[in-house]
């Protein structure tokens, strides 16, 4: 039913663009937003009157849309995975795929450095549901026997960690999982499919805020993951009871987003290791976070695994809070605004922002300083973002 005969004769550029196409009845060469709630009652009728099953199709937006399949199938395509199920944020995702695969006091074994979002989710309220968490950190990922529980079923990973940008070796984490019949899941936000596909590494389910670098223009919020038919399966049966779907116009906004998914992220890529690189050397920056320095600790590991480092840095100053807040406002081209992976450069404080909800002690144990700067290179010219900052770090 895709336009492309098989999919796995083509390079990336070309399933951005194509994958999840379906040929459309009109000749339309973009994917038409279906932006109805409910369709044509889909069974036929048989001789004697009776509804059959003989003619699956759509039936009602919130179980399925032609236009958000058609995003669902792209990503899945892109992580390698079999099917794919649209959320209407991030957040939606990962509540529901955790709320769909961990079963009845379940536990969850997770990395500690977590999107503030999902750290909410695990302190606050996954423990009011009769379930528990535990978190490891990079230096205990070969002990994580020691977490293991008799009612433990998911692994949960984020690599390069928000905002120290801390690798993890997902194919030990991963190993680790199957042994022990976990659920690996892992949120691929950060790197996106271009350049890391956990599922290959052995993942079972992969996420993403479609928000951040899948749509890539800060123009929508959505969610999605990927995986198995038989996870998949179970995801969507609890999308369709949560509620939390992707809206039509969305998934075609998303969809557009997707096809220069590629061509976006290599520029980010590059522009994150100039502006590393610059700032390496500068008086008044005393650490830089970004794994394609060959100095960061998870550099070897991030090379091994990774095809490109990602558009994301962060960046300690010297001095106090006040010098970090006069730089973020001096930058002119870079924007102050949460959420990154957009096309424009965005610029945040974490200890101020996403991570405002941590005590001083997290945030000193996750290494997070008052002047640690989170940076999320757009793909403005690199020559230009590196003016920007170096004009605003003299201010
Ligand atoms: N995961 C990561 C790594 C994120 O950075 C975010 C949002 O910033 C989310 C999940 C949540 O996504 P959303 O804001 O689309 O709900």
């Amino acid at each position: 039913m895709s336009i492309l005969s098989d999919e796995n004769e083509y390079g990336i550029n070309t399933l951005c663009v194509h994958a999840g196409e379906v040929p459309e009845a009109l000749g339309s060469i973009v994917t038409p937003i279906y932006q109805n709630a409910t369709f044509l009652y889909p069974y036929a009728l048989d001789a004697e009157g009776k509804y059959t099953d003989e003619r699956p199709s759509y039936f009602y937006t919130r179980l399925g849309n032609p236009t958000v399949r058609t995003v669902e199938r792209k990503l899945s395509v892109l992580e390698g995975a079999d099917d794919a199920v649209g959320f209407s944020s991030g957040m939606a995702a990962i509540t529901t795929t955790i709320l769909s695969l961990i079963g009845e006091k379940g536990h969850i074994i997770s990395v500690r450095d977590l999107y503030g979002g999902t750290y909410s989710f695990f302190t606050q309220m996954v423990p009011r549901l009769g379930h528990s968490v535990s978190y490891f950190s990079r230096n205990d990922i070969f002990n994580l026997d020691e977490q293991l529980r008799e009612n433990t079923r998911i692994l949960y990973v984020e690599t390069p960690t928000n905002p120290t940008l801390d690798i993890y070796d997902l194919r030990e984490i991963f190993k680790f999982a199957h042994e022990h019949s976990l659920i690996a899941i892992m949120d691929n936000t950060f790197p996106s499919p271009v350049n890391l596909q956990p599922l290959a590494l052995g993942a079972d389910v992969v996420i993403h805020s479609a928000t951040k670098y899948l749509s890539g223009h800060s123009d929508i919020v959505a969610g999605i993951a990927a995986g198995s038919s038989a996870l998949m399966e179970k995801v969507r049966e609890a999308m369709t009871v949560y509620g939390g779907c992707m809206d039509p116009h969305t998934a075609f906004l998303l969809e557009r987003g997707m096809k220069t998914l590629y061509l976006r992220v290599k520029k980010q890529n590059e522009n994150a290791m100039a502006i590393a690189e610059y700032l390496q050397g500068h008086r008044k920056v005393s650490r830089v976070l970004y794994p394609g320095l060959s100095e960061h600790p998870g550099h070897d590991i991030a090379r091994s695994m990774m095809k490109g480092f990602g558009g994301m840095l962060s960046f300690e100053l010297r001095g106090m809070k006040a010098q970090a807040q006069r730089f973020i406002k001096s930058l002119k081209l870079a924007k102050v605004a949460a959420s990154l992976g957009g096309v424009e450069s965005l610029v945040t404080i974490p200890a101020d922002t996403s991570h405002r909800q941590l005590n001083a002690e997290e945030l000193r144990e996750r290494g997070i300083g008052e002047t640690l700067i989170r940076f999320s290179a757009g793909i403005e010219d690199e020559e230009d973002l590196i003016e920007d900052i170096a004009k605003a770090l003299e201010v």
